[in-house]
């Protein structure tokens, strides 16, 4: 990072340094807070990329010859420099992403987590002791490395996203080049320079900043890149799926989602509405595991409507520690959420709160939207069906759990579900039947923990799972290995 003229520029690195712009072009970075200039963020070319594929390429070597166990030592200490340095990385998130300090520190909290397991896995990364056919034949597994893997991230939870990838494939003996969002530049070069403090060699993990359609999509079609894991919006997504797949690289697809809470006549509605807010509305609803569609018996709709509309209008925007909720994380963003809310209204759906940006001096020049939570819309309306990422929910009434199902299950994605009853009858019919990766009761839409798989159905993504041990399938290569005992050489 460097300052030009009180600017703040953030580069690339690469080969275990900080590497500036060649081309000379950068990239305006707000603060989704106030809507000035954060910093500037270097706008890489194709050839940058390919330099820092190149820098991980040499560094493969070395690195997938360390033991496994090793390499989760080093990940142990990289853990300890975050434990050190976490005010730091609360800072950076806070003010990149415009999220309140106590999210922004349940993040790190999180990302910590990802390293310990992660790092602990270097210890196991079993394999399977196989059976044979053949006598005196004995036989098993193990797990090596893939080579490159390209890790494509968004900003919604940065530092997540980063260790969400960085540690699995890391521990599997792969070197890394991530791809940082456009709009959290600062806090992917701080987890660099902190992983070269614990130790990590020189080249094992570079980040390239910039457009994604450029610095990115030039880790998915170089022939050096093993792996491509992407989280992000499923249009690129399916782009990614295409051009990669042809060149046969293993592909891993975190996308979009367009979640279903229901909210069944025994629910406890108080619990319920609590956690229909945090679905909703917690980051600002930028989560893919966002509960954006609320369905609800008709027995206890008012009820639970009015409860909900009272929450959303209590909650607090800003970015102090007594707020609800910050911004969204760009103008373009909040531009989209208003627009689809103003087509919601247009097909029929009515506001009953929110709806726009707020007036308040303090916050009109961020990129605020306020929850809002919006009924009466058909369920073939756009905002029914497509992803908004942002504080927007739409209410749906319903009969019966059949009813419930139908709706939940009638989208195009398949990534997360919730319900709220107290019959256990229920919840597993639920639970067992509705199309999702990860199906809760009585809690909210997310909350997957690091050792949990995560993942969707449909459009959500490619079938694979990360994190949890199904994560070392994306970042590892299956061997069998067979010895044949000779009975002549006793
Ligand atoms: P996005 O797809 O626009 O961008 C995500 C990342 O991909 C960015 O780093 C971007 O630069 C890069 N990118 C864009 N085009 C690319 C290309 N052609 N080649 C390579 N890289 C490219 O998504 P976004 O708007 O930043 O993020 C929001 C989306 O991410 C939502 O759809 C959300 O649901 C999804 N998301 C999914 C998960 C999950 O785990 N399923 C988690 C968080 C966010």
């Amino acid at each position: 990072m460097t300052q030009s003229n009180e600017i703040i520029r953030v580069s690339n690195w690469i080969n275990g340094q900080v590497s500036h712009s060649q081309t000379g072009a950068w990239l305006d970075k707000f603060n989704p807070h106030n809507g000035k200039l954060l910093c500037q963020v270097t706008d890489s070319s194709e050839s940058v990329t390919q330099c820092a594929i190149s820098a991980a390429a040499e560094a493969f070597i070395a690195w997938s010859e360390l033991t496994p166990v090793r390499r989760g030592q080093i990940l142990s200490d990289i853990v300890a420099a975050m434990k050190r340095r976490a005010d730091d990385l609360v800072d950076c998130i806070a003010l990149e992403t415009g999220k309140p300090p106590q999210d922004a520190r349940g993040e790190v909290n999180a990302a910590i987590l990802q390293g310990e397991y992660f790092a602990g896995e270097g210890m196991r990364l079993y394999g399977r002791s196989l059976t044979s056919s053949t006598p005196g034949k004995y036989s098993h597994t193990v797990r090596q490395p893939r080579g490159i893997a390209g890790l494509i991230v968004p900003a919604n939870t940065p530092i997540a996203n980063i260790a969400w990838k960085t540690f699995p494939a890391l521990v599997c003996g792969n070197t890394v080049v991530l791809k940082a969002a456009e709009d959290s530049p600062h806090i992917a070069l701080l987890f660099a320079q902190l992983v070269k403090e614990a130790g990590l060699p020189d080249g094992v993990f570079n980040v390239i900043q910039g457009r994604g359609q450029i610095a990115g999509a030039a880790l998915v079609t170089d022939e050096r890149v093993g792996i491509i894991s992407f989280t992000g919006s499923t249009s690129v997504g399916k782009w990614i799926a295409e051009t990669a797949g042809k060149r046969l690289a293993r592909v891993s697809l975190e996308l979009g989602g367009k979640n279903p809470f229901v909210v069944c006549d025994d629910a406890d509605i108080d619990q319920a509405v609590h956690w229909a807010s945090l679905s909703a509305f917690s980051n600002a609803g930028q989560r893919c595991a966002a509960g954006s569609r609320l369905i609800v018996f008709e027995a206890v709709y008012e009820t639970f409507r009015d409860k909900l509309v009272a929450k959303a209008k209590s909650l607090k925007l800003g970015v102090s520690a007594d707020c609800d909720l910050g911004p969204v994380i760009n103008n373009r963003q909040q531009k989209a959420i208003l627009a689809a809310i103003e087509t919601a209204v247009s097909e029929g759906g009515r506001i009953l709160c929110g709806g726009t940006a707020p007036s308040d001096t303090e916050l009109a020049q961020g990129y605020y939207i306020q929850p809002t939570i919006i009924e009466g819309l058909a369920t073939s309306a756009e905002l029914s069906c497509k992803e908004v990422f942002g504080p927007v929910v739409t209410l749906y009434v319903v009969n019966n759990i059949s009813e419930a199902l139908q709706l939940a299950n009638a989208t195009e994605y398949g990534l997360t579900a919730a319900i709220h009853t107290r019959s256990v009858d229920r919840a597993m019919w639920f639970a067992q039947r509705v199309k999702a990766g990860v199906a809760n009761v009585n809690i909210g839409t997310f909350g997957s923990e690091p050792h949990m798989p995560f993942g969707g159905f449909g459009a959500s993504g490619n079938g694979t799972r990360e994190p949890g041990v199904e994560a070392l399938d994306v970042y590892s290569e299956l061997k069998s290995i067979s010895f044949l005992v000779r009975e002549n050489q006793l």
